[in-house]
């Protein structure tokens, strides 16, 4: 099930992504519209990280291309994307305030070396004022819970004012007041036009919260409002015979009462 898209704002086409020749993202092809929040879903080693990683290109293609904004290169726009990396993948031990980390965001290629100015520095305090961390804005960051780091991280990625985000994994290691929160600012940050893509590991909330489902195991299972995405056979497709979640995806439909499209 691959969902036709008009005027998308992220296209997908026939992109496999190979380590020591050995896959981790298999011909993906696929369309995102505008003003969605998209939830990346799928077992471990699936390929989630590897295929944000290929969109922003920071991984080498072994075929096909992303197009964002209907432009290539991504070069041209990469100013409107923000990425924010798995945390395990970053080494946050380094000396650095939360104010410093959140700056961050209001630096860019072009411009690396100017000034920040007092517009910058305003909008890295609002943006973590929206995450309410600015009580923390002199703290090292290495000092901060799993959950207020990533709220850190959110901030930072808010800062950069862009149009289109790429989020991986930001509710691991997250207590349930900082999920909640951090929830909430991406369902703001939809409100407001943003498209946002979230590499997420808990089918529950992936699908009371998420508007659309990309569904991968190495290859790409399904891509398409959450209705038509979250059915038994795909979820079963992607996630082989781990029954545990089976059974839970079971109880949510049942529970929710939802209409579920079969799968064309
Ligand atoms: P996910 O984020 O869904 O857990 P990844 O995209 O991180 O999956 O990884 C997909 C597959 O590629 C896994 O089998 C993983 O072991 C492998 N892989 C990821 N990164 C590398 C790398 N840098 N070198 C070699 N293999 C990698
Ligand atoms: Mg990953």
């Amino acid at each position: 099930m691959i969902e036709e898209v008009k005027d998308p704002v992220i296209e997908v086409h026939d992109m496999t992504v190979t380590y020591n020749r050995k896959p981790a993202l298999w011909n993906a092809d696929f369309a995102i519209p505008k003003g969605k929040l998209v939830g990346i879903i799928g077992p471990n080693g699936a390929g989630k990280s590897t295929l944000i990683k290929a969109i922003m290109g920071l991984v080498p293609l072994s075929s096909g291309y992303a197009r964002l904004f209907d432009q290539q290169p991504l070069e041209a726009v990469r100013e409107r994307i923000s990425y924010v990396p798995q945390k395990e993948s970053v080494d946050w031990d380094f000396p650095a305030s939360v104010m410093d980390v959140v700056l961050m965001g209001r630096y860019n290629r072009k411009s690396l070396f100017r000034w920040l100015t007092k517009k910058d520095r305003q909008i890295a305090q609002e943006a973590l004022e929206k995450v309410r961390m600015e009580q923390f804005a002199n703290r090292q960051i290495a000092q901060l819970s799993g959950g207020q780091q990533q709220r850190v991280f959110l901030a930072r990625a808010l800062a950069q004012q862009a149009d289109i985000y790429l989020m991986d994994e930001p509710f691991a290691g997250v207590d349930a007041a900082s999920e909640n929160a951090i929830m909430n600012i991406l369902l703001e940050m939809r409100s407001s036009g943003k498209t946002i893509l979230v590499v997420h590991h808990d089918l529950q909330s992936a699908y009371k919260f998420f508007d659309w489902i990309i569904l991968l195991n190495t290859r790409l299972v399904a891509v398409g409002p959450k209705a038509s995405v979250f059915t038994p056979e795909l979820i079963e497709e992607a996630y082989g015979g781990q029954l545990s979640i089976l059974t839970k995806i079971g109880h949510l439909l049942q529970e929710e009462t939802l209409p579920v499209r079969e799968p064309q």
